[in-house]
C-alpha cells in the first residue's frame, strides 16, 4: 500500500517547529518510510531518533493512560480506582515498558518504548527506574487527593466520552491533532480535563493544550465556548489536593496563531532543503537527534 503523507497541525508539531528547523525536517519528513526495514539506512535512524521519548514524556503517558485504563476497569466491576489499584496499574505499566526499553524491543517494533536516557546512555539505569516509579507514585498521591479524583470515581461509565487518542477535528480546513484526557457532562456542562504531570504551572504549554481541547470540543460537542469548563489539573505540584487551573489561551488568538503556523511549516516543508551539519548549541545537548547533528 502506498502511503501519502498529508499535513496536519499539532500542538507538538508547533513546538518542534519553533524548537529547532532541523529537528522538524527530521522528524516531519526526513523519517518518512523509516519504519520500513528495507528503506534507507539514514531513513531508518532519524525514524529510530524520532521515537525516543523523554522520561518526562514517557511518565506522563503513563500516568494518563493509567487513570483511564483503572477507571474503566472500575466501572466493568473488575477494580476500584482507588490510589492502591492506580499505583499497582502504573508499576505493572512501567515494568513492561522498562523490560521492552532494557531488551531494546524498540529495533523490532517502534511502538516499545526507547528512552532518550538510556539511548544516550548517560545515566544510571536503576536509579532511571527507581526515580520514575517515585515520580508516578508521587502523581498518583497529589491526584488521589483531589477533588477531580472524586468527581470522576462517581461517573457512570457513559458519562465519559470515551474515545481512543489523539483525535482530530478540523479548524478552517486544517487537521487538527489532539490527546484530552477526560471529557464528561454533568450539571455545569461539558468539562474537559487535562493532566499536567510532569511539568508545573510554571510551563509553557498547558494554556495552549487546554484552549486547543476547548476548540475541538466547540466543534465536535456544538457547544457556546460558554459551556465548556476547560481544566488543567497539576499532579505533580506540592499543593495538597492538586492544583486546578481553569484558564486557558484565548481561542481567536490560538486560531490565528495556528493557521499562520500552519502557513509557515508548509513553506518551509516546500522549499527543498538539503542538510547541513548546524552548529551545536545549549538545546542540542537534550534533543533526540544529536546523534545525526552532533557526532
Ligand atoms: S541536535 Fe541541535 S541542531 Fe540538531 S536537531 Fe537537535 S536541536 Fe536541532
Amino acid at each position: 500500500m502506498d502511503l501519502k503523507r498529508e499535513f496536519s497541525w499539532s500542538y507538538s508539531r508547533y513546538r518542534c517547529f519553533d524548537f529547532c528547523r532541523t529537528a522538524y525536517h527530521l522528524r516531519y519528513t526526513a523519517s518518512w518510510g523509516g519504519w520500513d526495514k528495507f528503506s534507507d539506512e539514514n531513513a531508518r535512524l532519524v525514524y529510530t531518533l524520532k521515537n525516543l521519548r523523554s522520561i518526562k514524556t514517557w511518565l506522563s503517558q503513563v500516568f494518563r493512560e493509567t487513570v483511564k485504563k483503572v477507571f474503566i476497569e472500575s466501572k466493568g466491576g473488575n477494580a476500584d480506582f482507588n490510589a492502591v489499584n492506580l499505583k499497582k496499574s502504573a508499576l505493572r505499566r512501567l515494568k513492561n515498558d522498562w523490560h521492552d526499553a532494557v531488551a531494546s524491543e524498540w529495533k523490532n517494533d517502534p511502538r516499545k518504548l526507547n528512552l532518550v536516557e538510556l539511548y544516550y546512555g548517560k545515566e544510571d539505569p536503576e536509579r532511571i527506574f527507581n526515580s520514575s516509579v517515585n515520580r508516578i507514585f508521587d502523581n498518583i498521591t497529589c491526584f488521589s487527593q483531589s477533588a477531580l479524583f472524586e468527581e470522576i470515581s462517581k461517573l457512570p461509565y457513559h458519562g465519559i466520552t470515551d474515545e481512543k487518542n489523539p483525535v482530530s477535528f478540523f479548524l478552517d480546513g486544517l487537521k487538527i491533532w489532539l490527546s484530552p484526557d477526560f471529557i464528561f457532562s454533568d450539571k455545569r456542562g461539558l468539562n474537559l480535563i487535562n493532566f499536567c504531570c510532569e511539568t508545573g504551572i510554571d510551563g509553557d504549554d498547558w494554556p495552549y493544550l487546554s484552549g486547543i481541547g476547548v476548540l475541538y470540543a466547540c466543534d465536535k460537542f456544538k457547544l457556546p465556548e460558554d459551556k465548556i469548563n476547560a481544566r488543567t489539573v497539576f499532579t505533580g505540584e506540592p499543593a495538597e489536593g492538586c492544583l486546578s487551573v481553569y484558564s486557558y489561551a484565548n481561542t481567536s488568538e490560538l486560531r490565528n496563531t495556528i493557521n499562520e503556523s500552519a502557513l509557515d511549516m508548509l513553506e518551509f516543508e516546500n522549499n527543498s532543503i538539503s542538510f547541513s551539519r548546524p552548529e551545536a548549541d545549549s538545546k542540542c545537548m537534550g534533543c533526540e537527534f544529536r546523534r545525526i547533528c552532533l557526532e
